[in-house]
C-alpha cells in the first residue's frame, strides 16, 4: 500500500557496493526521516501481528535486523534476541557455519536466550541467498526453539533465497 511504497522510495540504492556488480539497498536511509521510521514500524507490526499462533520471541540478525526486530518485540511484549557474527556475544553460545558466495561465515546465539518449544520470529532487513536466515533458523532449532516464520523488509526475488530457508518467509518489498 501507500506506506510500503513510500518506504521503498526512500531505500537508497548503491551500485557496485560492497563489490562490483552488486546493487546495495540501504535501509539506513529510511532512518534519516522520523516520519518514515514510524511508517516502517507500523508496517512491520502489521505483518508480524498476522502470524498465527503469535510468536513468543523475536530474533534479529546482525546488524540491520537489530534495527527492525525490537519494534516488533516491543509491540508484542516478547523478548528480543540477537544472532551475531562469531565472537561478538558473551557467555555460552551456540554456533553455526554457513556458506557465503566465497568461503564461509559463522553466526552465534546465546544458549540461554531461547527456551525449549518457544515460538520464534526471525527478522532481517534483506533476503538475498538465504544463507543468513537459514543459519539463524538452525541456531534457533539448536536451542529447541520453533521458527514460526521469517520476516524481511526486502527480498531479492530472483535469487530464490527463500528456498534456502526451511520455514515461511514473509517479505514486505520484493525486487
Ligand atoms: P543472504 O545471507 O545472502 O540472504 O544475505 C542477506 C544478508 O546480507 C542480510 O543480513 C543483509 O543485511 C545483507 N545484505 C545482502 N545484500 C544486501 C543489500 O543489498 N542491502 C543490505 N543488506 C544486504
Amino acid at each position: 500500500e501507500k506506506k510500503i511504497r513510500k518506504i521503498r522510495d526512500h531505500v537508497n540504492e548503491y551500485p557496485d557496493f560492497p563489490k562490483p556488480g552488486v546493487l546495495f539497498r540501504d535501509v539506513f536511509s529510511v532512518f534519516q526521516n522520523a516520519e518514515l521510521v514510524a511508517m516502517l514500524r507500523e508496517v512491520l507490526i502489521a505483518f508480524a501481528t498476522q502470524i498465527q499462533p503469535p510468536v513468543e520471541c523475536v530474533v534479529g540478525i546482525d546488524a540491520r535486523g537489530f534495527l527492525l526486530a525490537p519494534f516488533i518485540a516491543l509491540e508484542l511484549e516478547v523478548p528480543f534476541v540477537p544472532v551475531r557474527k562469531k565472537g561478538k556475544l558473551p557467555g555460552k553460545v551456540a554456533s553455526v557455519s554457513y556458506a557465503l558466495e566465497y568461503g564461509e561465515a559463522n553466526m552465534e546465539i546465546q544458549e540461554s536466550s531461547i527456551k525449549e518449544g518457544q515460538r520464534v520470529l526471525i527478522v532481517d532487513d534483506l533476503l538475498a541467498t538465504g544463507g543468513s536466515l537459514g543459519a539463524a533458523c538452525t541456531l534457533v532449532k539448536k536451542l529447541g526453539g520453533v521458527v514460526e516464520a521469517c520476516l524481511v523488509l526486502m527480498e531479492l526475488s530472483e535469487l530464490k533465497g527463500r528456498l534456502n530457508v526451511p520455514t515461511n518467509v514473509i517479505s514486505i518489498i520484493k525486487y
